[in-house]
């Protein structure tokens, strides 16, 4: 019997057909075929367009054939399949090797608005069925299940996850600093979803482990066998009085945000004199060099233009500390002292008045006595405090501080079994970044895949993290590390000396490595080292 996904009263997708399997679609009520799957891909076994063509004729099926190639499915692909949908008399079947082309160019057609947006009646049914259901479609929700998918092929995944974006974060301190376009960080959620996987549209507004469930945002349910968390970390840009309401005018900006790295960089440029502030909240953030990497930037171009006499530069840290691993200190101390910043620690920025352009901090002494201290500025670059979201930090998932608890070695839940978590939101005490998810996944792929085949779960992660230091424009200090701040250097390099060749790993080849490897589930580097 011909099986098919409903994606909409008016579209359905499916693996691979055959052609005497076309009458039975055409008892059913469709009346066009498209073959998403390009010829021969499937050798011997997989019938011609040519051959399906003629069978579809015979029938009165209308059939169109648009070969699409697995990860290059972009806005180009999605118009084309919206012209055959207008053309084509409806409901319509297309079809692929599993049917996951088919219904990416589909979703795709209509976030672009080439087709009217259709709520995806398949979706719940699907999902109930699946059995791991990972929530986020992020950095780790995608690099996991791609990685599942390589060594497991058969598992149904769900991606639960609800936005039409896809980011690579990494690269906006570059945008902010001139040195990468921001579109380029960024593709259509559909375009990286992997082969295979349901998309469920929609957020998680609650866990409820015990009956192994999750509740979506639009009420309806999702059942798993294994659940994996990682909706990422919540920016909390009110933690910060008057921040969001000024962001992105009167000289206020952050690299935090895609809309408004740009704006970084426009200020950056603009900038002739006057007072530039570079905040830093309490930790943990993502990435906790970031705030500092956006200084060193903003201080190269103006050393350069010869403006950073005119400048004075400040470094207002809620922390004690320059950087957390001591080993890294010495070389960020250096070129703080080439651009003459000013360190300013146990600052936390608490509140901001763009349009008098002044911000306070709460500064605490070395007896604990908070005072409340206020500065005036011409550009202020803030990084928002960082907590666990609201749907894990108030869940029986959660560890005292609200972070997605998880054994820190194999990202096990220690009260669910059958849960693992990874990425920002998970608790194990890593530098919160992109390197380490990418660790992190083989880590959950194999322990997971070892639940299931009831045997020990072998794989450790052993904390690494890392942290590409922009102290100039051509040079990063790489700084990659584990738990207790142990170095860990990929290359046998000096880890503590700025080079050119990191620079060049960092704008040309992780971007690369991102995209093509660490989504598609291929594994560079990516073994823990324990
Ligand atoms: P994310 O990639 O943020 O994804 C989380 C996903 O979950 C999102 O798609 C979101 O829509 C979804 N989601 C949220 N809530 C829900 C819900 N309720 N239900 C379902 N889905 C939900 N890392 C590095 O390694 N090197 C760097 O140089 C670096 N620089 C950085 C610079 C900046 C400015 C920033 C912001 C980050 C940087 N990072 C860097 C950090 C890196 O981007 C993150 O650590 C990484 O993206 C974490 O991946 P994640 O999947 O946990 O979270």
């Amino acid at each position: 019997m011909t099986t098919w996904t409903q994606l909409d009263e008016g579209m359905a997708v499916s693996g691979q057909l055959a052609a005497h399997e076309l009458s039975e679609l055409y008892a059913a009520g469709f009346r066009a075929i498209v073959c998403n799957r390009p010829d021969s891909e499937g050798g011997d076994t997989q019938p011609s367009q040519d051959d399906m063509a003629q069978a579809a004729q015979l029938i009165g099926l209308k059939f169109a054939y648009l070969p699409l190639t697995p990860g290059q499915i972009g806005p180009d692909e999605a118009r084309a399949f919206a012209q055959l949908v207008t053309a084509m008399p409806g409901p319509m079947l297309a079809y692929c090797r599993t049917g996951n082309r088919s219904q990416t160019v589909y979703q795709l057609a209509q976030s672009h608005g080439f087709l009217p947006a259709t709520e995806t009646a398949a979706s719940a049914s699907v999902a109930a069925d699946a059995d791991i259901v990972i929530v986020g479609g992020g950095s780790a929700g995608i690099g996991v299940a791609a990685s599942l998918l390589r060594r497991q092929p058969s598992l149904r995944i769900t991606i639960i996850e609800p936005n039409d974006r896809h980011y690579y974060q990494p690269a906006w301190t570059l945008v902010g600093g001139g040195a990468f376009a921001s579109e380029d960080t960024t593709r259509s959620m559909a375009s990286v979803m992997p082969e295979g996987v349901q998309w469920l549209k929609a957020a998680v507004s609650r866990f409820m482990p015990e009956d192994k469930r999750v509740a979506l945002s639009d009420g309806r349910e999702v059942g798993y066998q294994q659940l994996i968390v990682c909706p990422g970390l919540e920016l909390h840009w009110e933690g910060i009085e008057g921040l969001e309401e000024t962001l992105g005018s009167h000289g206020v900006t952050s690299n935090y945000r895609y809309d408004l790295a740009p704006y970084t960089w426009k200020l950056v440029q603009e900038l002739k004199a006057g007072r530039a502030i570079f905040s830093q909240p309490p930790m943990p953030i993502k990435c906790a060099g970031a705030p500092q990497k956006a200084m060193y930037l903003s201080c190269d171009y103006w050393r350069k233009q010869g403006r950073l006499t005119n400048i004075t530069v400040e470094f207002c840290n809620a922390g004690a500390v320059l950087f957390g691993v001591p080993a890294f200190v010495p070389p960020l101390m250096q070129y703080v002292e080439r651009y003459a910043i000013d360190l300013a620690f146990n600052h936390t920025l608490v509140k901001v008045d763009g349009p008098a352009q002044t911000a306070w901090f709460d500064v605490t002494d070395a007896d604990g006595q908070v005072t409340r201290i206020e500065k005036q500025f011409d550009m202020l670059h803030a990084v928002p405090p960082q907590r666990s979201p609201d749907v894990v930090r108030n869940s029986p998932l959660a560890d005292a501080a609200g972070w997605c608890e998880v054994d820190q070695y194999t990202l096990q839940s220690p009260r669910f079994a059958n849960i693992f978590s990874l990425g920002d939101v998970c608790s194990s005490p890593n530098a919160k970044t992109m390197a380490a998810v990418r660790k992190q996944i083989v880590v959950v792929s194999e322990n997971l895949l070892a639940l299931r085949a009831g045997v020990p779960l072998a794989t450790r992660y052993d904390g690494y993290g890392a942290c590409p230091l922009t102290v100039e424009k051509g040079k990063v200090v790489m700084a990659e590390f584990g738990f207790g701040g142990k170095l860990l250097p990929t290359f046998p390099l000096n880890p503590v000396v700025a080079r050119r060749s990191q620079w060049f790993l960092k704008v040309s080849v992780l971007p690369m490595v991102y995209w093509q490897l660490m989504l598609k589930g291929r594994e560079w580097l990516a073994r823990p080292s324990v």
